[in-house]
């Protein structure tokens, strides 16, 4: 498979979806980015990487910043599972009406509030948001990757939702770590700025059920499987259904515009075009990652 010139014609054919859709604009600095960018980079799990348009550009990861999270505080035992659930919400990311109903026990890991509780969880090891950049940095092999601060200033400054869940948990006894703190780490994890090749190649332990890129094991092949299984069934928002009618492939979706796809066993991808749909998800990457499992056939199913 030539994925270079797979890559351009993909890019080919979803130029008319680039610049469709809203940026999101609930935190103010990421409404600043500008709509008619489009990048999409593949890692393969031997370490080749190829691109088209801005893949090497970075981007606000935001929420695909969530993965990586669970994916290290999984690294260090499995009982995060204890605080936080594994379905579908069916609710938008932010919610806070499904917790009242469950006692405080949010619905999945990729939601807010089970990202909080995740982030927390990581905590007792040391500052998250820290932990995360070592560790994406050691992946991508970028010692540039960073922490946007005028993204984290203004994330910061608009956490009043983010806030209330928080606290709303803590008061069911599901925080360990004082709110303020928990909030300042879970900002600083979503404003990381990378590039799509960046994204793609730090995830690629979750392609080759658990491995590193330097060989090591982060996850046995049983957490790095649920992960997958995770980001398939509530991964991108309240979608997670069409998107695996559609792409039929574990993703993760932010609000930033990325979107990070798994290709069990081949590959990593990473596709990146602000324009968001009703439902919070890339409406060029959703189309972009369609058009990339339906000509190469490296759906799940
Ligand atoms: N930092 C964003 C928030 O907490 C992440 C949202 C997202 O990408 O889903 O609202």
């Amino acid at each position: 498979m030539d994925l270079a010139a797979l890559l351009d014609r993909i890019a080919d054919d979803v130029a008319t979806d680039i610049g469709r859709g809203v940026v999101a604009d609930y935190i103010p600095a990421l409404a600043r980015v500008e709509p008619g960018r489009f990048g999409m980079a593949v890692a393969e799990v031997d370490g080749a990487v190829h691109g088209v348009g801005d893949w090497e550009r970075p981007f606000s990861v935001q929420s695909m910043s969530k993965v990586f999270t669970l994916a290290l505080t999984l690294s260090r035992g499995d009982g995060v599972w204890a605080r936080v659930g594994r379905e579908p919400s069916g609710d938008p990311f932010n919610s806070l009406v499904q917790l009242e109903h469950e006692d405080g026990i949010p619905r999945n890991p990729f939601i807010n509030a089970g990202a909080l509780v995740v982030t927390d969880e990581l905590a007792r090891h040391g500052d998250a948001a820290d932990a995360l950049l070592a560790f994406l940095r050691q992946e991508s092999g970028r010692q540039e990757i960073t922490v946007d601060p005028e993204v984290a200033a203004s994330e910061a400054g608009h956490a009043d939702r983010n806030r209330a869940l928080a606290y709303f948990m803590a008061s069911y006894g599901n925080m360990r770590h004082p709110v303020p703190s928990v909030l300042d780490q879970y900002v600083r994890q979503c404003s990381i700025a990378m590039s799509c090749a960046d994204v793609a190649r730090s995830a690629l332990f979750l392609a080759r059920h658990g491995l590193r890129n330097d060989g090591s094991r982060l996850l046995g092949l049983s957490a790095a499987k649920r992960i997958n299984a995770v980001m398939l069934t509530c991964g991108t928002y309240d979608a997670a259904g069409e998107f695996a009618y559609r792409v039929g492939l574990p993703g993760k979706s932010g609000v930033g515009g990325g979107i990070l796809a798994i290709v069990p066993g081949r590959c990593a991808v990473c596709v990146w075009s602000p324009g968001l749909d009703a439902r919070g998800n890339s409406v060029a990457g959703v189309a972009a990652l369609d058009r990339f499992t339906t000509l190469t056939g490296w759906s799940i199913f």
